[in-house]
């Protein structure tokens, strides 16, 4: 496993796209929490770049590893302010607190850990059993959440426009899964691989809030942060993989702008080329492929993505088609070359155009 990943620079659930929306469309306070959220972002991203250098044994208070996968969770205040860690309002085994944020908080690390150990037999973020915190009221109406390479940084939101950021299983799974992906992977964040690396952390995401929920594929709703809009945002979400591009249309945030094929590539020198734009593409490669196979998505289509991750071949220019061709690779290797799964993988990715059709399967299609 790798222990330090110098190419991670993370920019946090909420794409840059909808904050520079807001902060052109917004009112005099919109605008204000917008620019401050953006400039926040950036001093995250650096401070965090800085992290990644160090390897998590460095890195103090990761000395104690639980390394039998027991889990073991600090939760920490910040009182709006963004002095970290803030003061310790739960530890693992304490009863609840009277702070919503705090056990939501709680909750969201001991769901992503479940699923990672139950799931996959991985203990933990760094598989070694590193121990997780979180930071709440992280910041003044910030409206983010970041995994900042050590422990997750939640917003409260703007009191406005956005909800408090624990509020969404799916957004502490993706942030932490960007975690995992930064020990596994070196997909560097920035166009195709960056898309991947956005991709992967939201299919995870999303499989965690499935798990918790024992829901199958056909009963998912597919969507990422579903509830992070207050009810003055028209829109159900930041992104579905169900359906891309459709998740909101407002006047304040515009239009969901995520494709869901390769027809609709965004090329954009923005949100470093992109990678919240066109995860869309791979996502619902994914959304299409594990329905195709039914039942609990984490079970067979999260697995191959899952083994496609960690086998520590993914490199800093793994672009769709390689990854595409990654997991057909696992399919074939877990299930078989003419299982439901591989075909269902295939043909997921020739529908959203990354792999070009290039036989007719035998039997019935599995659209
Ligand atoms: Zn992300």
């Amino acid at each position: 496993m790798q222990k330090h990943n110098k190419n991670s620079s993370v920019l946090g659930i909420l794409p840059p796209h909808i904050l520079i929306a807001l902060a052109q469309n917004g009112n005099e306070h919109q605008r204000r929490t917008a620019l401050q959220t953006l400039s926040h972002d950036q001093s995250i991203r650096t401070s965090r770049m800085a992290h990644a250098m160090l390897t998590y044994r460095n890195v103090p208070g990761h000395q104690t590893l639980a390394s039998d996968g027991k889990l073991c969770r600090t939760v920490h205040d910040a009182h709006c302010s963004d002095h970290l860690p803030g003061d310790i309002v739960r530890q693992e085994g304490q009863h609840p607190s009277h702070d919503h944020g705090t056990n939501e908080a709680y909750d969201c690390l001991g769901w992503v850990h479940a699923f990672y150990l139950q799931a996959y037999m991985r203990n933990s973020i760094d598989n070694e059993g590193l121990p997780l915190n979180a930071t709440v009221h992280y910041g003044t109406g910030y409206s983010n959440a970041f995994w900042n390479g050590e422990r997750m940084l939640c917003g409260d939101g703007d009191y406005d426009l956005f909800n408090r950021f624990t509020c969404c299983l799916d957004v502490i799974g993706h942030e932490l899964t960007h975690g995992i992906i930064e020990c596994e992977a070196r997909l560097a964040y920035l166009g195709q691989s960056g898309a991947l690396n956005e991709h992967v952390a939201d299919v995870f995401g999303c499989l965690i809030k499935q798990y918790a929920h024992h829901q199958s594929a056909e009963q998912a709703d597919w969507l990422i942060g579903q509830g992070i809009f207050t009810e003055r945002i028209h829109g159900e979400a930041l992104r579905s993989m169900k359906k891309p591009g459709s998740a909101y249309d407002d006047r304040l945030l515009g239009r969901d702008p995520q494709p869901s094929t390769m027809d609709c590539y965004h090329h954009t020198m923005e949100d470093n080329g992109g990678v919240h734009i066109n995860s869309g593409i791979p996502n619902h490669a994914f959304y299409l492929a594990a329905t195709y196979i039914g039942g609990y998505a984490w079970e067979r289509a999260g697995r191959i993505w899952y083994e496609a991750l960690t086998d520590q071949r993914l490199s800093a220019t793994t672009n769709f088609h390689m990854f595409a061709q990654h997991t057909l690779k696992h399919a074939q290797h877990l299930y078989g070359q003419e299982s439901r799964e591989h075909q269902a993988i295939r043909q997921a990715w020739e529908q959203v155009g990354i792999v070009r059709q290039e036989r007719i399967f035998a039997g019935s299609s599995l659209y």
